[in-house]
C-alpha cells in the first residue's frame, strides 16, 4: 500500500476506534453474557454459543439460576445409583437435589466456561404451564426481581440469555425469562442489556410463530427481525468429523440425576436467540456482529 493511504487509514480506524464508547469495544470483542435459567440443564439449550463465547471470544459467562431444582426427582432412576440415594421418593429427591443439582450444573458449566453463579433458591414445585401460579404463589417474585436487577447492574452484561417464553414451554422457564425482562426494565435506558430468548430447532424447522406471551407484554418478540443462530452441526476437526453437538452432549451427561434430559442428545441443530422489542434497537446490528464473530472458524484445519 502507497505510505500515504498507509497512515491515513491508519488514522481513520484510530478515528473510528476514539469515536467508540468503551462498553461497545468491549462488547464487540469480548462479551459479558448473563444466563437466566428456572432450571439446571435449562443451559444446555445454549450450551454451544456459550461455550464459543468463552472460547472463541474470551467472553465471560455467569448464571443466575431461580429454582432450588428440588422438583426433578420423577426421572432420577439412574440417577439413584449414581449417588446411592432413593432421589425418585419425593422427600429425599427434594432433600437432595438442590445441591446434587447445583453440582451438575457446575460440572457442565466447567465444560462450557461459565464463570459465576447466582442461586436464587426458588421452589421447584412442580411442572406446570401455568406461569401466573409460579409467579403468583409460589415463587417470591419481588425478591427475585429485586435480586436479578443487583446482579445485572453490578456485572454490567452486555447480554442476558434466557428461554424463549412460548405458551408449550414449562411455566417456571416462562416466569424465569419474565422475571428478567423485568430486572432489566429496571435499569436506567443506556445501561441495559439486549436480552435474547433462546429456542432449540431442527435446520428447516425455524420457529418464526411466537410473538410473545400474552399477558406480558415485555416479552414481545420484534416482528420483521430475523433470529441469530449458532449452528451445533458446524463441522471442524479432522475430516471435518467433529461438530458442537460434542460439547452440549457432554454438558447434557453432567445432569446425571436427569434421566429425560439424556434422551436430548444429539437432539437440535440450531440454538436460535431472538430480539424482544423492549432492546435497545441500536444494538441490533452490534448483535448482528456478534453472531457473525461466532461462526467463525475456530479450529485449525487438522492434516496427517
Ligand atoms: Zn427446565
Amino acid at each position: 500500500m502507497n505510505p500515504v493511504l498507509y497512515i491515513l487509514s491508519c488514522a481513520i480506524i484510530l478515528l473510528g476506534l476514539s469515536s467508540c464508547t468503551h462498553s461497545t469495544l468491549v462488547a464487540r470483542s469480548s462479551p459479558t453474557v448473563l444466563i437466566v435459567t428456572a432450571h439446571p440443564d435449562d443451559e444446555s439449550g445454549m450450551a454451544a454459543t456459550v461455550w464459543k463465547i468463552t472460547h472463541a471470544l474470551k467472553g465471560n459467562v455467569d448464571l443466575a439460576l431461580v429454582t432450588n431444582a428440588e422438583g426433578g426427582y420423577k426421572y432420577s432412576s439412574l440417577g439413584n445409583i449414581i449417588y446411592g440415594r432413593e432421589l425418585t421418593d419425593e422427600d429425599t429427591g427434594r432433600a437432595l437435589l438442590p445441591a446434587i443439582r447445583k453440582k451438575e450444573l457446575m460440572a457442565g458449566g466447567d465444560i462450557i466456561g461459565i464463570r459465576n453463579y447466582f442461586f436464587l433458591d426458588q421452589q421447584d414445585h412442580r411442572y406446570t404451564l401455568n406461569v401466573d401460579s409460579t409467579l403468583g404463589y409460589v415463587w417470591d417474585t419481588s425478591f427475585v426481581v429485586k435480586r436479578l436487577t443487583e446482579i445485572v447492574e453490578a456485572g454490567e452484561y452486555d447480554y442476558i440469555f434466557c428461554m424463549l417464553p412460548t405458551p408449550g414451554t414449562h411455566g417456571h422457564h416462562k416466569g424465569a425469562t419474565v422475571m428478567a425482562l423485568e430486572a432489566v426494565s429496571r435499569i436506567a435506558e443506556g445501561k441495559r442489556p439486549v436480552v435474547l430468548g433462546v429456542s432449540v430447532s431442527e435446520q428447516g424447522d425455524s420457529l418464526d410463530v411466537f410473538k410473545g406471551l400474552e399477558g406480558y407484554p415485555r416479552t414481545t418478540i420484534s416482528r420483521g427481525l430475523p433470529s441469530f443462530q449458532f449452528d451445533r452441526t458446524t463441522k471442524f476437526g479432522y475430516k471435518d468429523r467433529l461438530d458442537y453437538k460434542i460439547i452440549v452432549n457432554w454438558l447434557i451427561a453432567e445432569h446425571k440425576s436427569q434421566g429425560t434430559m439424556q434422551l436430548a442428545m444429539n437432539r437440535g441443530d440450531l440454538e436460535e436467540f431472538w430480539w424482544f422489542d423492549m432492546n435497545d434497537r441500536e444494538k441490533f446490528e452490534e448483535t448482528r456482529e456478534l453472531f457473525r464473530r461466532l461462526a467463525e472458524t475456530f479450529f485449525e484445519e487438522l492434516e496427517f
